[in-house]
């Protein structure tokens, strides 16, 4: 765990224009001073992240909001102060002093305040924004714990391990228009969540001229085996004893080579706190693939099916 000498020693990094792995309560972030493009490429380039893939940056207080994009939006305080510090995120329009390099070239950057002790006290010992992807090699699975982010990310200059991570997956991502907000990536907060605080609207595809979400790709998540999702693009002749199956209901469970309960208490939202750990174990031992059982879309079972979707994705035969 964490202690503040070690929070000091990691926001000196982040000052020196080093590179931070960091706990959140969605994911870990691999950290950089927001403000510095030099250090912010460096992320892409340890990620392997191709550039046209903005960064979210980590914020500690409503001030730097108004420091960083260039929006009167009373919608942003209202949003703030229901969500934040928490796991959504909100693209405004960009002030000078974001880099380019943070936003791919986009006229827009994506804001929020992580709800984690250890990430507000290194941004604000940093002393500026932190920009910070999630900290593992493009593509592959998110890390939920300090062990899979030295696996992945071994020459990270600091590592501040924080436990386990408690949301488990990223932050919903929403965008504003003239008459409400819009959902650009599944997370633990719902639609219907924040619809109790803005009206929903979404732009019709015609209308819109700069979308988007550059990271909304199809495939994303991928282990380092195949996934399957039952119902989706389960192969007729999979062998139950080679598969590792991620289990929801914890029914019918038996023959697999291994089993990975992820919600004892049948609640959607333990499924996405063990999600990624669950993967990774699968990932480590010896079962040839991974079988994924479907959960309800619902709530944050939108948010669990869209990542099992993206990894299961290049396995579609
Ligand atoms: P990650 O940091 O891996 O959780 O991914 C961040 C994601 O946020 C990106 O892949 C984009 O989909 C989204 N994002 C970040 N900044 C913007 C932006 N300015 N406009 C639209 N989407 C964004
Ligand atoms: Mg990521």
């Amino acid at each position: 765990m964490t202690s503040p000498s070690e929070i000091t020693i990691a926001a000196n990094h982040i000052k020196e224009g080093k590179l931070v792995a960091f706990p959140t309560e969605t994911v870990y972030g691999l950290g950089a001073n927001a403000l510095n493009p030099h250090a912010v490429a460096r992320i892409f380039e340890l990620k392997e992240r191709p550039t046209f893939d903005p960064l979210i940056v980590h914020i500690a207080s409503l001030e730097d909001v108004k420091k960083l994009t260039v929006t009167e939006d009373e919608r942003v305080n209202k949003l703030a102060a229901r969500f934040w510090p928490g796991p959504l995120t909100i693209i405004l329009p960009k002030s000078d002093l974001v880099p380019d390099i943070v936003t791919s070239g986009l006229k827009t950057v994506g804001i929020r305040m992580p709800n984690h002790p250890v990430a507000l006290e290194l941004i604000r010992q940093s002393g500026c924004p932190i920009a910070a992807p999630s900290a593992n090699k493009f593509g592959q699975l998110s890390p939920t714990q300090a062990k899979h982010v030295s696996k992945q990310l071994p020459d990270v200059d600091f590592l501040l391990d924080g436990g386990k991570a408690q949301v488990g997956i990223e932050s919903t991502i929403i965008s504003l228009n003239e008459k409400g907000f819009e959902i650009l990536r599944h997370g633990v907060i719902t639609r219907e969540e924040i619809e109790a605080i803005i009206p929903f609207y979404a732009v019709p595809e015609r209308d819109k001229t700069n979308i988007v979400s550059p990271g909304m790709l199809k495939s994303h998540y991928s282990p380092g085996k195949p996934i399957y999702l039952m119902n989706e693009n389960l192969p007729a002749d999979i062998d139950k004893t080679k598969a590792g199956l991620l289990s929801f209901s914890g029914k019918n469970t038996a023959n697999y080579q291994m089993v990975e309960l992820l919600a004892p208490d049948k609640e959607l939202r333990t499924c996405a706190v063990n999600l990624f750990a669950a993967i990774h174990r699968l990932e480590e031992s010896n079962v040839e693939y991974i079988l994924a059982e479907p959960v309800p879309e619902t709530g944050i079972g939108i948010a669990i099916m869209d990542k099992l979707r993206k990894a299961a994705y290049r396995y579609q035969r």
